[in-house]
């Protein structure tokens, strides 16, 4: 039975000197998810280019899991040995069933430990001739059906399949964003490329409706969501709030009232969560409202964290592809209220930012904004 498995990076082996700060957040990353999903592991070691895991069992359970954790280029589940050729042969000879039916193979050795007597090429060429000569297939290194790894580090290790994993940097690498969800196709696809590029997400949504229950499809998604970072915190916001206080009042322009709104709240959480930034699902020129006038109107005059909007050039059929390679399309389209399909059915592609302004302070906006931070409700995904 397999007893390791080998990560290796990809993107994150070019950091230079902050490598191991990198290394650290994907081993706490693979921890806190195998904690969750209750697999037993003894260890997890730094060596050189890769961590180690040490394990015990639950191999299909650690593959799920690992092909959804981000900053890691590919992984293995290996068999180690001592660091001796006699007992590295003796492993790789046993696998039978891998060299069965196949007419070519290679060795692909890599001494990481280079106090190891041979070196790659001689192991290669030591273990090569061994499968050669029980298996009877040969060896060619060009285009061999199946490969035999070799890796000496801390101890030998042999395995016999890559999986190919996400890549990108460990989610959390680079701080703490947060993201203005709703219930639509876009944001949490926004959300899970924030988390690809090293970003620990934390969701705001403003629900629609009586109570917070309105909003079980947000949690249905970030339970999805869920699978990269493990656990995620959500801040419910009643929309009531500004509804009352503003829609309707404004002709063509509630949209953009509002989105400026969610931008003041968003920012006051951030404070909290000491978040780096805000994420907003928008797409250039995808709706009326998300014209540039309007992106540049939304941000006028509020001192606000930089706006990230990973999105913003997608078109939306490749929105769509990853929302359905990341299991979210299907939640997303089902029937459900957003405060923004209410707020105003044509909103203006040319905002009056003066009026905006002007509006924004004979309705006591800041006023608003504070009765509605007392207002959130803070709920844990686990
Ligand atoms: P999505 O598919 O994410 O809903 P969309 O193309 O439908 O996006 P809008 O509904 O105009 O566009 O929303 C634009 C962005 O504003 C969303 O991607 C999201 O970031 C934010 N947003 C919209 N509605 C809400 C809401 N109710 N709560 C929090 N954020 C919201
Ligand atoms: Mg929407």
């Amino acid at each position: 039975m397999y007893d390791a498995v080998l990560v290796k990076y990809g993107e994150l082996s070019l950091k230079g000197e902050n490598k191991s700060y990198f290394e650290k957040k994907l081993a706490e990353n693979i921890k806190r998810l195998f904690k969750k999903n209750k697999i037993k592991h003894e260890k997890i070691t730094r060596y050189r280019s890769y961590l180690i895991i040490d394990i015990k069992e639950d191999e299909e359970k650690i593959r799920n899991i690992l092909i959804s954790i981000f900053g890691i280029a590919n992984f293995s589940f290996a068999y180690s040995c001592e660091k001796d050729i006699e007992k590295i042969k003796k492993i790789v000879l046993k696998n039978n069933s891998f060299y069965k039916k196949s007419t070519s193979f290679k060795v692909d050795a890599s001494r990481q430990d280079k106090s190891f007597k041979q070196n790659s090429m001689e192991i290669g060429r030591i273990v090569g001739e061994t499968i050669h000569e029980k298996y009877k297939i040969k060896g060619d290194m060009k285009t061999p059906e199946k490969t035999v790894y070799i890796d000496i580090a801390d101890k030998a290790y042999v395995y016999f399949e890559k999986i190919q994993g996400l890549d990108n940097l460990p989610t959390g690498c680079g701080g703490k964003v947060i993201c203005l969800m709703s219930g639509g196709i876009d944001s949490p696809v926004a959300s899970m490329l924030a988390m690809k590029r090293g970003y620990y997400v934390v969701y705001l949504h403003f629900y629609q409706g009586k109570t917070k229950k309105e909003a079980k499809k947000i949690l249905d998604i970030l339970k999805i969501l869920n699978k990269y970072e493990g656990s995620c915190k959500l801040y419910l916001v009643p929309f009531s709030l500004f509804q009352t206080a503003m829609a309707n009042v404004f002709p063509n322009h509630e949209m953009i009232l509002f989105r400026r709104y969610m931008l003041r709240v968003a920012n006051i959480i951030a404070e909290k969560e000491e978040a780096k930034a805000v994420i907003f699902g928008d797409n250039l020129g995808q709706v009326a409202s998300q014209t540039m006038d309007n992106i540049v109107a939304l941000e006028h005059e509020i001192k606000s964290l930089p706006i990230i909007r990973p999105l913003s050039c997608f078109s939306k059929q490749e929105i769509i592809d990853l929302a359905k390679k990341i299991g979210t399309y299907e939640l997303s389209i089902k029937p459900y209220k957003d405060c923004c399909s209410i707020v105003s059915k044509h909103p203006s592609t040319r905002p009056n930012i003066e009026k905006i302004l002007r509006f924004e302070k004979e309705n006591k906006i800041e006023k608003l904004v504070e009765k509605t931070i007392k207002e959130i409700e803070e709920i844990i995904i686990n």
